[in-house]
């Protein structure tokens, strides 16, 4: 059957220092059986090289037996020359001295001896006085022999030999040193003793060379290096081999086996005849059979020791392969999934034990079971029988396909099969190979969760506020609910648009540099409070598509996948909002009807109380005019009539005097204040109107602020006064949401060494144009359409009445007016004087 890839069983936690026996394993049962071949072996090699050596040694021995039997024999025949030789020469001595023999017959008779044996180099006869009276010489050797100098004998011949064979009377054997690079020569003295008398010697010299020629048998110079040598071992004539350091040649117990010395018999000691065996058999080395032999041997043992290896390596993967198989059988036992296998033909071939447990059939009753299969359930057959024929075509799913399964005991369940190709380890398919695992408990769990789907959905989409989910940076859409495909449709496309004039985020900005650059899009969003924050901010907004206002409320969550995403919510305010504007509209009709009977009152007391002084300045104006035409007047009455216009006037200008003393008297209302409920005052009135202008109001008071000694309202007046205008410069430069913001900040200042409080209040408006920040101040200065002109200068009295001041700048962002910031600051302290203060309060009191 077909296996899953290779998994294999972990290894052991730590290795300890393995056992030999773990090593060889088979030297723990079947050690004997690779050990016993082995040991035959070596003991077959051992008993071969003793049966070898023996058979040596008894070889060298036998040679050796020969050798000293041919040394022996060679003497004998040697030393038996000698003896011949010497006879005939002591013969001729005898003959001498017998006077048998004169000079003449010596000659031919020596002659004779010397042409009848090749060793003889000359025989010379030799009297008392050491003269030599014959000689004869071998007509190779140069003419006068070596012993001989000037007729006489040498006087070191005379020292040995002579006088030896002299003092003896007998025969004396020489052995002369050799001159170098002279042949080296035996030196025979026989004494002339006529009557016992000595009378001289014959002299008989031979040739060392001659004497190894041909007194040694030729059989043995063939056989041997024989060489003569003198007492000292030095090598006179023949052949020297030089010693050898082999174990066959030099056994221990024997010395040099290979040579045998032996002296020559009638000279002693003084010549010695040595024999050295040639290298007749190659020994040890040379033997082909031994060394046929230790190669066998060694053959054989290489192939045991390599059989034993190999079946240590076989064994060693056996056991691999039984852990392998176990480890998969024990894989296959614990599996929870169903695994069977059918051959080409249909027909089971292998069913797991979780498969018997999931259908409740034993093993033995599956294996070969073909089409209905047993498991199948009655009313399922049709449509397996198709699937199975589909599985057998190829044509399986490879998703897996889902069908009830019938146990053993009738009951059914949901099940899972995936199908593959059964590949075998030829490559070649062999069937197929199910998987099947019981889906019955994920189908419930799947039920249940798309119930309580439902249900979920079911509330989102009777909401009357649209909900869509976006992630942030893209144009999916996660989520929407009903009334937001209604409204949008199934795009993101409403969800942006919400967020980007809700400005609840720097959305826009978001979704714009994603594609112009890699820079983190999240930069500067909030990071902890990111998903946690409960309530996000909300605007409302008016959408021309849809004709509507929303409330739109946002906030950031993460999404399911763990992507960030925001979460719009917009309902549908325009019944609210025109409520609103409708009771804004009706409030500002009043206010404008009581500012302007207010200042129709002011005008008409003014115009009233003027008209008087006024009208008589025209009156005397007029008079004096025609008089002085007519020619009338005189100049005392002209001068009259002047100074009556001037009275008129000083009249007019002690009624405006007389008006301002009037609008002055109500008393002003100055206290120790604290800054933060002034500031609170403000920024709770000036939100109503600024949220209907979409425009956020952020504030910010230092802590710790010291109270001041002011009159609160009309430092509210001037705040508000102050935002009112931010608002309209926001508005009437149209800004996106992000950016219709109003700043206040409150802190503490040093104004030189007297404390003060600053107020700053900043805006993102237009700013200011020249002419604007030149006349800011002058009553009825205005550039709005409504505008009375009159709130910049009431608000300086107001500061400057408190010993303040007031200054307004424009704000730049790289040379563009980006908005402009009004600040006054107004010492903590009671000022030296309340007058202005007080004239201030008056005159705002009666301009509101
Ligand atoms: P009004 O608001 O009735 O016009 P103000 O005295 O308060 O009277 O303002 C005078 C003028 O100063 C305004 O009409 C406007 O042109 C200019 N002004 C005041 N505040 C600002 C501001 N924050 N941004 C731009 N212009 C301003």
């Amino acid at each position: 059957m077909q296996y899953p890839p290779t998994v294999h069983p972990p290894p052991h936690p730590a290795e300890p220092a393995r056992h030999w026996r773990d090593r060889w394993p088979l030297l723990r049962g079947e050690a004997w059986v690779h050990v016993a071949p082995l040991l035959a072996v070596l003991l077959f090699v051992v008993v071969i090289l003793a049966a070898f050596s023996y058979l040596r040694m008894e070889e060298v021995r036998r040679e050796q037996e020969a050798l000293k039997r041919d040394v022996e024999y060679a003497q004998q025949r040697l030393r038996l020359r000698l003896l011949e030789r010497q006879e005939q020469v002591m013969r001729l001595a005898r003959d001498i001295s017998n006077r048998e023999v004169q000079q003449p017959q010596f000659g031919s008779r020596a002659e004779s001896l010397v042409a009848q044996y090749p060793e003889l180099l000359s025989i010379g006869w030799i009297d008392v006085r050491r003269h030599v009276t014959a000689l004869e010489t071998r007509p190779s050797v140069q003419p006068q022999p070596r012993w001989m100098e000037d007729g006489q004998l040498r006087a070191e011949e005379a020292e040995n030999g002579y006088g030896l064979a002299r003092d003896l009377r007998q025969p004396v054997y020489v052995l002369p040193p050799t001159a170098k690079n002279a042949e080296p020569t035996l030196e025979l003295h026989v004494p002339i003793t006529p009557r016992g008398q000595f009378a001289g010697e014959l002299l008989v010299e031979y040739s060392v060379d001659g004497l190894l020629r041909y007194g040694v048998p030729s059989e043995v110079l063939a056989k041997y290096a024989v060489a003569l040598l003198d007492d000292k071992g030095h090598l006179l004539s023949g052949q020297s081999i030089p010693a050898r350091a082999g174990l066959s040649e030099r056994l221990p117990w024997a010395g040099n086996v290979n040579e045998f010395e032996i002296p020559v018999s009638p000279v002693g000691n003084a010549l010695v005849l040595r024999a050295q065996a040639w290298r007749t058999s190659q020994g040890l080395v040379g033997n082909a059979i031994f060394w046929l032999v230790l190669l066998l041997s060694g053959t054989t043992v290489w192939m045991l020791v390599a059989n034993w290896r190999q079946s240590v390596r076989r064994h060693q993967a056996q056991q691999a392969l039984q852990a392998e198989t176990s480890f998969r059988r024990a894989m296959e036992n614990s599996m929870l999934t169903g695994m069977r296998a059918l051959d080409l033909q249909g027909r089971i071939t292998y069913v797991n034990p979780a498969f018997c447990k999931m259908t409740g059939w034993r093993e033995e009753e599956l294996l070969g079971q073909t089409e209905p299969f047993t498991y199948w359930p009655n009313e399922d057959h049709d449509q397996l029988a198709a699937r199975l024929t589909e599985e057998l075509g190829g044509a399986a799913d490879p998703a897996g396909f889902q069908m009830r399964v019938k146990r053993r005991d009738g009951s059914v369940f949901d099940a899972r099969l995936y199908v593959s190709p059964l590949i075998d380890a030829t490559g070649k398919q062999a069937g197929w190979m199910a998987s099947m695992t019981d889906i019955t408990e994920p189908n419930r769990v799947r039920r249940q969760l798309s119930a309580s789907y439902e249900r979920f959905t079911t509330v989102l989409e009777a909401l009357d506020a649209s909900v869509s989910v976006a992630p942030l940076g893209s144009k999916e859409l996660l989520f929407a609910n009903k009334l937001y495909r209604q409204w949008f449709g199934a795009t993101t496309e409403g969800h942006l648009k919400l967020v980007l004039r809700g400005g609840t985020a720097n959305t826009s900005a978001l979704v714009s540099d994603e594609s112009l650059d890699a820079v983190d899009s999240f930069v500067g969003l909030p990071l902890d409070n990111l998903a946690t924050t409960p309530l996000a901010e909300h605007a409302e907004i008016y959408l021309e598509q849809l004709g509507k206002w929303m409330e739109v409320r946002s906030r950031y969550l993460n999404w399911v996948d763990g992507r960030l995403a925001q979460m719009v919510i917009a309902t549908d305010i325009t019944a609210r909002h025109q409520a609103e504007e409708q009771a804004a509209a009706q409030a500002e009709r009043a206010q404008n009807a009581s500012r302007l009977i207010t200042m129709g009152e002011m005008a008409s007391s003014v115009a009233h109380e003027l008209n008087q002084p006024l009208t008589a300045i025209t009156n005397y104006c007029t008079g004096m005019i025609s008089r002085i035409r007519g020619g009338q007047i005189s100049q005392d009455e002209l001068l009259g009539a002047l100074d009556k216009t001037a009275r008129q006037a000083q009249r007019a200008g002690q009624v405006v005097q007389h008006i301002r003393s009037f609008v002055k008297r109500s008393e002003p209302r100055r206290q120790w204040s604290d800054v933060g409920p002034i500031v609170d005052q403000v920024v709770e009135r000036a939100e109503l109107d600024l949220r209907r202008r979409q425009v956020r109001l952020v504030h910010h008071v230092a802590p710790s602020l010291p109270a001041m000694f002011v009159d609160p309202i009309l430092i509210e007046q001037v705040l508000m006064n102050l935002i009112k205008n931010a608002g309209d410069a926001i508005d009437g430069a149209d800004r996106p949401p992000d950016e219709r913001v109003v700043d206040l900040g409150v802190s503490q200042r040093d104004i030189e060494g007297v404390a003060a409080v600053q107020f700053c209040v900043t805006d993102a408006g237009p700013g200011l144009s020249t002419e604007a920040i030149e006349r800011l101040y002058e009553a009825f200065f205005s550039t709005k359409s409504e505008g009375m002109g009159i709130g910049l200068n009431l608000c300086r009295s107001i500061v400057e009445s408190h010993q303040g001041r007031i200054r307004a700048e424009n704000l730049y962002n790289a040379g563009r007016v980006v908005g402009c910031r009004f600040t006054f600051w107004i010492p903590v302290g009671p000022p030296h004087s309340t007058q202005s203060a007080d004239d201030a309060g008056q005159h705002v009191k009666a301009m509101a």
